[in-house]
């Protein structure tokens, strides 16, 4: 079984994506941190959102160490910020769709995989069996990501978290190469007002009653 979860940030795709993983026992790969990985190693080579270009980003994949995708670090504002310069960047984006199709063909553990990220079921898995797309209003999810990094012991702020989100939002749904959108068939999921429970109901709901199950 092959799932896509597509969606904006913090809207609950990745939660999703970790149940459905363990509930189908699939493999799980967080797209983001990939693009996340990509940017913390440009950031410590000195580059910034300013000066980076995108033929020095696109170079800087195949040198990339894997377990920066696994790394504390790429959980900052800063870092989210830098992904999403980059991941507006077609030669990136190129740069990582093998990558992301081979985990899906050949998933390292279990039987199938579950990719989330914000072009999975648009462009990297056109034939996932499923398909979720959430989003939930920008200030509940500007206080999911707050309450997250606070406790992940980083000193922000609401109106800073805001901001952030509202430029990177406005930067993956605007760029010109795999914007964030649903794909047609994917089940929409509003998360505002629905918790982690509440949304992963839904997908099972959507999952079980389709005639393949
Ligand atoms: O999902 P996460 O917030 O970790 O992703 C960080 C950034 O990486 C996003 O804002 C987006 O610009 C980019 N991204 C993407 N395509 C994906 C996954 C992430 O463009 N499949």
């Amino acid at each position: 079984m092959i799932i896509a979860v597509d969606g904006s940030a913090a809207s609950g795709k990745g939660t999703l994506a970790k149940r459905l993983a363990a509930r189908f026992n699939l493999s799980h790969l967080d797209t983001g941190s990939l693009y996340r990985a990509l940017a913390l190693d440009l950031l410590q080579s000195g580059q910034t959102t300013d000066t980076i270009d995108e033929k020095t980003a696109a170079s800087a994949i195949e040198g990339l160490d894997p377990a920066l995708a696994d790394a504390a670090d790429i959980r900052t504002d800063r870092v989210a910020g830098m992904a999403s310069v980059i991941a507006a960047m077609p030669l990136v984006r190129a740069g990582l769709v093998e990558l992301q199709r081979g985990f899906a063909m050949s998933p390292p553990h279990g039987e199938g995989a579950v990719l989330d990220g914000r072009d999975i079921g648009s462009v990297i898995l056109p034939d996932a069996d499923f398909k979720f797309f959430i989003d939930a209003d920008l200030e509940v999810r500007a206080a999911r990501r707050t309450r997250e990094l606070q406790a992940a012991g980083q000193s922000v702020m609401f109106r800073d978290v805001l901001e952030d989100m509202r430029d990177r939002d406005r930067r993956d749904r605007e760029r010109q190469s795999a914007p964030l959108k649903a794909a047609d068939d994917a089940l929409a999921i509003d998360s505002s007002e629905l918790d982690a429970d509440g949304v992963f109901d839904r997908a099972i709901d959507h999952i079980s009653s389709s005639p393949e199950q």
